[in-house]
């Protein structure tokens, strides 16, 4: 099946999630992952419609997406991978949305280079809802804390909340953990959801579900 096909595929599952949920059509923004795909898979994926995009590494996303942003203007590019410091510059040029924000040294580096180069892409701050040792975010506990001092200290503004559920339970109390500290941060927006648990997510509120091979296929 071709990547367009997938993509009015999850876009019809979208659709049906939302109604399921009892929630508003077109209120959940699928994120297209493109990560490890070239610019002559995406080119086809933009051409039917589609404009936002997450990749997970800046040096990557660096290497396609000026050219496709070019005739594309209004393509709108997420990071969904960690952030180095040393990347930041790079992540605020060219990402217009980057989801994992989870350290003060992130996050002011972010706010530096917001300040530098006059770009302000909103910014989500990602948790560890599984509480994994090798997995990046903010703990469950820290969540509330963090992003008061994001706002505080560094003066940025978050728009929302993000995880990845640990790949071998079930998602579903991850999404609504994320749903709760979502709103004691009062924050709006949740980024969760991948191609095998979209659809719960958006039962839990998810505002963005970020989906990859179930519309680009398998990864190599
Ligand atoms: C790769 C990736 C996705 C998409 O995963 P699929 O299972 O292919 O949909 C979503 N979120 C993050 C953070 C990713 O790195």
């Amino acid at each position: 099946m071709k990547a367009t096909d997938r993509l009015q595929r999850v876009m019809q599952e979208i659709s049906q999630a939302e109604m399921d949920a009892g929630r508003a059509a077109g209120s959940v923004t699928l994120v297209a992952v493109s990560k490890t795909f070239d610019a002559e898979t995406i080119a086809p994926v933009i051409a039917a419609g589609q404009r936002v995009f997450g990749e997970n590494r800046v040096q990557e996303a660096q290497g396609k997406w000026p050219a496709l942003k070019e005739r594309m203007p209004d393509v709108e590019l997420h990071l969904i991978g960690p952030l180095q410091s040393n990347k930041a510059a790079d992540a605020v040029a060219l990402f217009d949305i980057i989801e994992t924000v989870d350290r003060e040294k992130i996050a002011k580096a972010l706010a530096q280079e917001m300040q530098k180069q006059q770009r302000q892409p909103k910014l989500f701050v990602q948790v560890n809802t599984g509480s994994e040792p090798q997995k990046a975010g903010v703990a469950p506990g820290e969540v509330v804390e963090f992003v008061n001092s994001c706002r505080s200290v560094h003066g940025l503004s978050i728009a929302g909340l993000m995880c990845i559920p640990p790949f071998d339970e079930n998602p579903g109390p991850h999404f609504a953990l994320l749903e709760k500290l979502g709103r004691e941060a009062g924050v709006a927006e949740l980024s969760m959801g991948m191609s095998a648990d979209f659809p719960t997510a958006i039962a839990f509120g998810a505002t963005s579900v970020r989906v990859g091979s179930a519309i680009f296929g398998p990864r190599a």
